[in-house]
């Protein structure tokens, strides 16, 4: 039986678009599902009766432990590769089915070998570090045909397999270098940047305002000398869910600035309705329990303890003399000094704390 033939025009076609694709994905949605394009081109323009993605989980001595992450296959013809299942293939003398598999993870390249009785497969290499969760197979089934695949299908993948290496790989670094890692919010280097670019954006167009609160836990200290530094962790992790799900949307944003402090931005904003926002934020913090944990990090049941938090406020508007983001974030920090001083789990502004 032949397959189907493939249209190389339709392929370059899908080809920019996955570029736009990869470009778009959010780095915290996670490198799965960066393949779902590339999955959809191969099922639709190189009509594959079977695609499917791997993970390269492990290697223990010469066998190969993969993931089976997803699978395309509308007519039920590989049931040996079951989503969400292990397969291990023999490095040196793999089963027939998966010598594309084993090939590909060798060389780090694509593999598309005919093999007599079991029909060919194409098998594409993506490299991916270790710290960023490691390579990918992935390719699709000419299923029992011994076609031969065209050179512009291996080529089609071929450049998949490079777009989807550097792209995420760019995304990765870009995530790191962005990201608190413990609170999920923005790292100080990105918030301090946030900042500047509304005070450079405010210098052009001094249209509306804009605030930013700098808040800090109260006592914090107190709880990692009681409860252990795990337990202080937790309630950093907590604090950031806190304040990133109490946020708006759009317009603000939130980052981790030092040990306990976190930066809020929000822009379009007046002081009164940050007042506002941040107040809502305040109360939140005062009335959330925190689950405690033993040494180790594990949850006690029915145990909680309480932290409260205390802000400082700065507005940028026609009217104050800020010149950069520095000048911004040192304002909201002395009116943050000023509600330490009045006893805390407090918000004050900057103009009250002169
Ligand atoms: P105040 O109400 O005046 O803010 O008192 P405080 O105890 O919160 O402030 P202080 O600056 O004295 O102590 C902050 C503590 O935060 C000290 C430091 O060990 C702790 N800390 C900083 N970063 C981290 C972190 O990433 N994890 C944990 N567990 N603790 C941290
Ligand atoms: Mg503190
Ligand atoms: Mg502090």
């Amino acid at each position: 039986m032949k397959k189907h033939t493939s249209d190389a025009k339709m392929i370059l076609n899908h080809l920019g678009r996955l570029f736009g694709f990869l470009k778009n994905l959010d780095a915290k949605a996670g490198v799965d599902e960066s393949f779902d394009y590339p999955l959809e081109i191969l099922r639709q323009t190189m009509m594959f009766d079977v695609s499917v993605l791997y993970k390269v989980s492990n290697v223990i001595e010469d066998r190969l432990i993969l993931e089976i992450v997803k699978k395309i296959d509308p007519k039920g013809l590989r049931p040996d590769l079951s989503e969400g299942g292990r397969l291990r293939v023999f490095l040196n003398a793999p089963d027939k089915r998966y010598v594309n598999e084993a090939a590909a993870f060798l060389t780090q390249q694509i593999s598309y070998e005919n093999v007599p009785g079991i029909g060919c497969d194409i098998i594409g290499y993506v490299y991916l570090p270790d710290s960023f969760g490691g390579a990918y197979l992935f390719g699709g089934d000419f299923y029992g045909k011994q076609s031969s695949v065209k050179y512009y299908e291996v080529a089609g993948i071929e450049i998949m397999c490079n777009f989807l290496s550097t792209l995420l790989m760019k995304t990765q670094f870009q995530y790191q270098a962005e990201i608190d890692h413990l609170t999920g919010l923005f790292n100080s280097y990105k918030i301090k940047q946030k900042a500047d670019f509304v005070v450079r954006r405010f210098e052009r167009k001094p249209l509306s305002s804009a605030c930013i609160a700098m808040g800090d836990i109260d006592f914090f200290k107190v709880v990692n000398d009681t409860y252990g530094h795990i337990q202080g962790d937790l309630v950093l992790k907590k604090t950031g869910e806190i304040l990133s799900t109490s946020m708006r949307e759009v317009f603000d944003v939130a980052g981790r600035y030092g040990g306990e402090e976190f930066l809020l931005i929000f822009d379009e904003t007046d002081e009164a309705n940050a007042f506002q926002i941040v107040e809502r934020l305040r109360k939140t913090i005062e009335a959330t329990p925190f689950e405690q944990a033993d040494k180790t990090g594990k949850g006690l049941e029915n145990k909680f303890l309480h932290v409260t938090m205390s802000f400082g406020i700065a507005s940028l508007t026609k009217d104050t003399d800020i010149k950069t983001a520095v000048d911004w974030i040192a304002r909201a920090d002395a009116a943050l000094y000023a509600s330490k001083q009045q006893g805390r789990n407090r918000i004050t502004l900057y103009k009250e704390a002169l």
